[in-house]
């Protein structure tokens, strides 16, 4: 699926960002420990970065950038081209809803295969 020449899409669960949006793609970062970190926070299953995968700007805090666009916007600066820190880590993620619902169902087999042994 990362099969797509000239269109580029953020790796992100959930995220539909792809570029031509005005919303900066970033490559992965080559130091390794800072990669693990992506990854880790990425939480996809076997899940492993290639050359051209891409993750938003969506994904990071605004302290995570050199210019903060929050402060940037405040002033009136407005740049398409906004960096990274050296070691900004990607925390905005969109939670998994759907793990909830199995769990209650659960709850009520077991109840009912207790009350089957005791009578
Ligand atoms: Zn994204």
């Amino acid at each position: 699926m990362d099969r797509v020449f000239g269109m580029v899409y953020c790796v992100a669960k959930n995220c539909r960002t792809k570029s031509g949006q005005g919303i900066h793609l970033f490559t992965f970062p080559k130091d390794s420990e800072r990669r693990e970190l992506w990854i880790g926070n990425i939480n996809r299953e076997n899940f492993e970065p290639a050359p051209h995968s891409r993750l938003c700007a969506l994904h990071f805090t605004p302290d995570q950038f050199v210019i903060n666009p929050e402060l940037a916007k405040s002033i009136g600066y407005t740049s398409k081209r906004n960096d990274l820190k050296d070691t900004a880590v990607p925390t905005v993620f969109k939670k998994d809803i759907k793990r909830k619902k199995s769990n209650s169902a659960q709850l009520k087999t077991l109840d009912l295969e207790e009350k089957e042994s005791q009578s």
